[in-house]
């Protein structure tokens, strides 16, 4: 096995024998599926017919039309040289026979594989008040048009409501309230969190820099150390939803009111895909430090989301699409490895930028060195309107890249 390089150096000799890699997932996995795309058969599964480009999902519940344009790729165009499937994947082959490793694909086919990487993330949930948490509605959105539609539902449930709750302090709940604030200034927000602070594990300073932003919109109002558990109609008949605190305190919104609640563990869908003897207390896949599902190394990969973060090249990083893409180039180059009888290697760790919009008109970040200290942080409401522009020529770079990846380039 290879040790901690700073660099990587890819070998990437086509093996002799085109060999079958199954890609269960859309984001790194369709990273993968483009660098493998040449030498392998590549059968790439998601139940979504489309890549989407997650961090969007924010910004698309409040401009819907963005969906289609700016964040979403059917799979079909993405990857014309891989056979793209769509449905439901489940992991079996362990259970039965752990000499055939077989992916089935909703409950009726089965798909035998020689490498299997799977990228199947987290959900990132927008509840409505009162919805239940196992609807199709809230995260499966198999075609373009339905997950539009569903935007567009949010868009007239956020214009009708009068009090928002957002479950959640950390970077999605940041951006929701951004984008919402930017749009309708007068509605009444309240933040519940159960952490003490907005962006727990952010530098001092970007925490501060998003109160001061939030705290300019006077109907704003932050509730710490607090979850939300219990959502109910109100004891008195009338339209309204009860949101129930775990110190037992309760805040009334109208009927209208948006619950947007962020994965809290134990909800983490990736539970039903592995057996759990694959998994950690929260259902993450537990990988080693080169992404192999431990149990099953030589042959099955995990990134991602969906993992318990070892393939990520230092402990405790969290869930980025940036290291998501390069743990995706790092398991296709080791695939190419074990073929070509060279060891494989870890991804050392990486630079992380994380920035984070709080709607159009303001940012805040942080770029981390490698070993994952602050290098320099910023705030402040200094780019208005551009950021609105640069926020989509960013994604749309993004997706010419994905576009254009090859096994030579993988440069992202
Ligand atoms: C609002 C928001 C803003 C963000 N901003 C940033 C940012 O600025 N920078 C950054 O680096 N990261 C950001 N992130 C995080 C980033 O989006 C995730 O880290 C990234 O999407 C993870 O990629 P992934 O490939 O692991 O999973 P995903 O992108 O979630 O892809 C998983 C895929 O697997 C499919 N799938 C799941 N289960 C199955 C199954 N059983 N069968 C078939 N298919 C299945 C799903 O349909 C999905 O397409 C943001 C996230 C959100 C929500």
């Amino acid at each position: 096995m290879g040790g901690r390089k700073s660099k990587l150096i890819y070998v990437r000799k086509a093996p002799e024998e085109k060999k079958t890699v199954v890609i269960v997932g859309g984001n790194a996995g369709s990273i993968a599926a483009k660098i493998l795309c040449d030498d392998f058969n590549v059968i790439l599964i998601d139940q979504k017919e489309y890549y989407e480009i997650v961090p969007g999902n924010v910004e698309c519940m409040l401009e819907p039309d963005k969906f289609e344009k700016f964040y979403s790729i059917p799979h079909k165009t993405l990857h014309p040289k891989a056979t793209v499937k769509i449905g439901k994947a489940q992991f079996i082959a362990a259970e039965n026979n752990s000499s055939s490793n077989i992916i089935r694909i909703n409950n009726s086919e089965d798909i035998q594989y020689d490498f299997l990487i799977i990228a199947i993330g987290q959900p990132y949930p927008f509840w409505k008040a009162g919805d239940d948490f196992g609807k199709e509605d809230n995260h499966n959105y198999k075609t373009i048009e339905g997950r539009k539609k569903i935007y567009v539902k949010r868009r007239e449930e956020i214009e009708k409501a009068n009090h928002i709750l957002i479950a959640g302090g950390g970077a999605v709940g940041v951006e929701a309230c951004g984008e919402i604030l930017d749009q309708f200034p007068n509605k009444q927000i309240t933040m519940v969190s159960a952490e003490k602070v907005i962006l727990p594990g952010e530098v001092d300073k970007v925490q501060k820099g998003v109160l001061k932003v939030f705290n300019k919109f006077k109907n704003f109002k932050f509730i710490k150390n607090e979850k939300v558990e219990i959502i109910s109609e109100a004891d008195d008949n009338s339209n309204k939803k009860q949101y129930q605190l775990s110190n037992s305190k309760t805040i009334l919104g109208d009927s209208d009111s948006i619950l947007h609640i962020r994965c809290y563990p134990g909800t983490f869908e990736g539970k039903t895909f592995m057996p759990e003897k694959y998994c950690d207390a929260n259902g993450r896949i537990v990988t080693d430090t080169y992404s192999q599902v431990i149990g099953l190394e030589g042959t099955c990969f995990s990134i991602g989301d969906a993992t318990n973060g070892k393939g990520r090249g230092r402990d405790n990083m969290g869930a980025f699409s940036q290291i998501a893409s390069k743990e995706a180039i790092n398991v296709c180059d080791n695939i190419y490895r074990i073929l070509n009888n060279e060891p494989i290697q870890q991804l050392p760790p990486q630079k992380l930028i994380n920035l984070q919009t709080i709607g159009s008109f303001n940012l805040v970040g942080t770029i981390y060195k490698p070993d994952g200290r602050p290098r320099t942080s910023f705030t402040g409401g200094f780019l208005s309107k551009k950021v609105i522009k640069k926020k989509i020529a960013f994604h749309q770079k993004q997706n010419e890249m994905k576009m254009n990846i090859t096994k030579e380039n993988t440069h992202l």
